[in-house]
């Protein structure tokens, strides 16, 4: 048996047992994880609201082996998304990143890039203010993962895109100019060209001052999601919430 203790994110948990509860958590030191959480679920003291999604927290765990589970003894918080104000779109910004975070790491692999992103993003995830971090978070992940395409040239001809908008299209990776673009295609204006720009350049809190109503930036969403659903083959519960505020 090796206990381990390390920064860690909650993502999910599964009732099991009755009083039991399985726990997917984002560890910075050894990627991805599942573990139990024995009696979690029917008292609360060892545990308190440490197992909520999006949770900083310490934990101590023990890792068997041959033991796909590791059993977790206990989550110190650093940091917990209650102890701000939460509504309803706060709260679906943040199962946007734990939905994320769960389809798209893999088991046992350290992504300290993403753990670092993922703080960053969570520190600027304010009730009524959640586009900014969710798009840098959406972009992000995409170039973490290696998914994200060139912005500023064609794909299909190598064009400088120099003020043209960019279209993206639902089956394939890429940017297109307006020549090369696919009849079903969607377009990238400008203006969301170089906030991609600025977003891969500078760290968040360098935007965060800035005015960021729904309707800014909602291509660039709309690019990350259906990149990342493309990537993941399946469609994010969280991403089709996200589209459905405001409205
Ligand atoms: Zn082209």
């Amino acid at each position: 048996m090796i206990a381990h203790q390390a920064e860690a994110l909650i993502l999910r948990t599964w009732p099991v047992h009755e009083a039991d509860q399985i726990v997917s958590l984002f560890t910075r030191d050894q990627g991805k994880l599942k573990g139990i959480a024995k009696s979690s679920a029917k008292s609360r003291k060892r545990f308190g609201g440490a197992l909520e999604p999006m949770t900083y927290v310490l934990a101590s765990y023990v890792e068997k082996p041959r033991q796909e589970l590791v059993r977790l003894d206990s989550c110190e918080i650093l940091t917990s998304p209650l102890s701000d104000p939460v509504d309803y779109a706060r709260a679906t910004a943040l199962a946007f990143f734990a939905e994320v975070l769960e389809e798209t790491l893999p088991d046992h692999d350290p992504q300290d890039p993403v753990f670092r992103l993922t703080l960053a993003v969570l520190e600027h995830t304010r009730a009524g203010h959640i586009w900014l971090p969710v798009t840098y978070f959406g972009l992000w992940i995409l170039r973490l993962m290696g998914w994200m395409p060139g912005i500023t040239h064609c794909t299909v001809c190598g064009r400088a895109f120099g003020g043209d908008p960019a279209y993206f299209q639902s089956q394939s990776d890429g940017l297109a100019c307006p020549d090369d673009r696919h009849p079903s295609s969607r377009a990238l204006s400008p203006t969301s060209l170089v906030t991609a720009d600025r977003i891969f350049r500078a760290p968040i809190t360098a935007m965060a001052a800035e005015e960021w109503p729904r309707n800014r930036a909602a291509d660039l969403r709309r690019f990350a999601i259906q990149a990342l659903e493309r990537h993941l083959e399946r469609r994010l519960r969280s991403a089709h919430a996200l589209s459905q505020l405001g409205q």
